[in-house]
């Protein structure tokens, strides 16, 4: 029975041996594929401002375009996709920081509601070209110990992505308030929603959702990643709130400063 018993305990620890170095081989395959994918996204996304950028300059140098007005026209067009290059860096890089632990963070203690004001200024002409409207609620002196460079980007993640899955004429609505010794950040849009399957992928790094609206435009699956970072390092929560084809609320509560 002793014998019977050892033969059976052996042979339990080498399946299960077995499991866990075949989980841990799927795992690590796993994150191959999505650092390739990453990887080939990336330089899909790098490539095709790059494409316009040369084409455009291209054609004013070798003095195809006469007109004083296309050249201007073509010159703003140059100066847009290196905006979008120089974005796209800035998230790698920000991104890239944040994993291998090099971001050193400026603690401060800050009103929330400036900073998350900024950013609202700044994504305003975004929203107004693609017919949405913004509103803003700001309860001013909402204080919290913070990073301000950091947290304008959490800001501009959510925003922006409000702003970039909703469509016209929808409507986000940025919000700061006090809530039982919280300060609660929320950005509500009316745009396509997320499905209850999707909302837990969607914080993993490089994920996109494969919907059409999505596939439709650009990014590189990095941003609520860099957004659930900044978060975790200010101790904060982040939760979303979704239904499909009504819009999403992405809600961060903060620790309110003494
Ligand atoms: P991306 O660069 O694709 O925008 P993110 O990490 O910011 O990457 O978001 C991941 C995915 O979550 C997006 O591709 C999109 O499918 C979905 N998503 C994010 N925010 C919203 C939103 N406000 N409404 C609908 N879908 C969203």
């Amino acid at each position: 029975f002793l014998l019977s018993g050892l033969v059976a305990f052996s042979l339990l620890t080498v399946l299960l041996g077995s499991f866990f170095i075949l989980k841990s081989i799927s795992q690590e395959r796993k994150l191959i594929m999505m650092k390739t994918n990453f990887l080939s996204s990336v330089s899909h996304e790098l490539k095709t401002p790059l494409t316009s950028i040369k084409m455009f300059a291209e054609m004013i140098s070798n003095g195809r375009v006469q007109k004083i007005e296309k050249c201007q026209e073509y010159s703003k067009l140059i100066g847009k996709e290196s905006t979008r290059l120089e974005n796209l860096i800035a998230a790698i890089l920000d991104y890239t920081r944040m994993e291998t632990g090099k971001q050193v963070f400026h603690w401060e203690k800050l009103d929330l509601s400036q900073c998350v004001n900024r950013v609202f200024e700044a994504t305003m002409d975004i929203a107004d070209n693609r017919g949405i409207t913004m509103i803003k609620e700001l309860a001013p002196g909402s204080y919290i110990m913070g990073d301000n460079t950091a947290l304008y980007s959490l800001a501009q993640g959510l925003i922006e992505n409000a702003i970039k899955y909703t469509n016209p004429p929808g409507k986000v609505t940025v919000r700061v308030a006090e809530e039982n010794e919280k300060i609660v950040f929320s950005v509500t849009d009316t745009g396509i929603g997320i499905k209850p399957s999707e909302q837990k992928n969607i914080f993993n790094d490089f994920y996109r959702v494969g919907d059409e609206m999505t596939r439709s435009t650009k990014g590189s699956g990095l941003g609520l990643a860099i957004v659930k970072r900044v978060a975790e390092a200010h101790k904060a929560s982040i939760s979303v709130q979704s239904h499909p084809g009504k819009g999403s609320t992405f809600t961060v509560k903060l620790k309110k400063a003494e």
